[in-house]
């Protein structure tokens, strides 16, 4: 038996587990996510579901299966099918006396401290009065032009579950878990029960496996699984057509592969890390080992600022990490100028600072 003790829980549904092979959504099986999400808080364990299958029902309805689809149709078969999906999902948990809350969210949400206090504050409320949050990403706003975009419900999650202090994000998928070799190919393939570390192997034997439909495959599984473990959240991927997986998986038994919490970030720090960030700083060596020795980012360190970020965002810097910035890019593109003049005359141009040190966490 694992050792989670479990209070707050994420169950992850992908699309192939959620539609059937026509696309449609299979109703007797979210009755049965249903059924043990309600059983998990009746033991007084706070449990939410973040739903896929949007796109997939909204094109089997509309007779688009098979077809290529550009973005704008994606987007129309989503507006579709997560109408659909949200009425199965409203009479499943009615059936046991319980309501569903939609969340709909985009990375934006996620980015922007207030609105994403408020998101806090909404799904704890809801929690509260005993609903059920139900997300998914608002794939009809959703947009990659200004890099709003999850792109895949994994991430999604982690997402989730790091923001809602989750301690187990449980992903439900067509697959038993990660094997150290493809299945498909190899008949020798182990399940790899529990993993402690994401290596360059563990990412290796991920590889890629898409389908039409989904988005996901196990790369972004090990994704997120980097997300929930930084998080300190326990991630099980496992199939979700063994009987009672929710329940089970909760209650620890060795069910699918465990990537082990390993947390030592706090959760202001996480909200920077995995912010969505707005910009991008290239910062020299200097100013690097400045920021590893914990002091601040200065102008004079910086070789070029790039996106629109406004003052209070957060910028990647480098391959480092990210910072919130305390100017706006113009503001800082003024900055960074007036430095280099400073020092072609000889003079010391470091007045102010853009990165204050507390502000900046580092990549794992
Ligand atoms: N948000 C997409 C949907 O509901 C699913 C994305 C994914 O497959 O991860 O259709």
């Amino acid at each position: 038996m694992r050792d989670l003790h479990a209070r707050r829980i994420v169950v992850k549904i992908g699309t192939n587990t959620i539609c059937r092979e026509d696309g449609t959504v299979d109703q007797a099986y979210i009755d049965d996510v249903a059924r043990q999400v309600v059983e998990l808080q009746g033991r007084g364990i706070e449990a939410m579901v973040v739903t896929s299958g949007a796109i997939g029902s909204g094109s089997s309805e509309l007779g688009l299966d098979g077809k290529n689809k550009d973005v704008a149709m994606k987007q129309a078969c989503a507006a579709v099918g997560q109408a659909t999906l949200m009425l199965a999902w409203r009479e499943s948990f009615h059936r046991y006396g319980k309501s569903v809350g939609q969340v709909l969210l985009t990375y934006g949400a996620f980015s922007d401290r207030a609105r994403y206090l408020d998101l806090r504050k909404a799904i704890d409320e809801m929690f509260r009065l005993g609903v059920v949050p139900v997300v998914n990403e608002n794939d009809v706003i959703s947009t990659d032009e200004i890099d709003e975009i999850f792109g895949d419900n994994d991430k999604l999650s982690a997402l989730v579950a790091s923001k809602m202090d989750a301690d187990l994000l449980i992903l439900l998928t067509d697959v038993e878990g990660l094997y150290d070799r493809n299945p498909e190919a190899d008949r020798d393939a182990k399940l790899i029960p529990t993993v402690d570390e994401v290596t360059k192997d563990i990412e290796r034997i991920a590889g890629t496996r898409k389908n039409e439909r989904s988005t996901g495959g196990m790369r972004t599984k090990i994704n997120a699984a980097k997300i929930a473990m930084q998080s300190g959240c326990n991630m099980i991927i496992a199939n979700g057509r063994t009987p009672n997986v929710i329940e089970r998986v909760a209650a620890g038994e060795e069910i699918g592969t465990l990537f082990t919490a390993r947390s030592h970030y706090t959760n202001r720090e996480r909200w920077i890390l995995f912010a969505c960030p707005r910009g991008k700083i290239t910062v020299d060596e200097g100013a690097e080992n400045a920021l590893h020795a914990g002091r601040s980012l200065l102008p004079c360190g910086i070789v070029s600022a790039e996106g629109r970020f406004k003052k209070g965002d957060v910028v990647r810097i480098n391959t480092l990490g990210k910072g919130i910035v305390n100017y706006s890019t113009a503001e800082l593109q003024a900055l960074i100028q007036k430095c280099q003049e400073d020092r072609a005359a000889g003079r010391n141009g470091n007045g102010t600072t853009v990165i204050n040190h507390e502000n900046v966490v580092f990549h794992d």
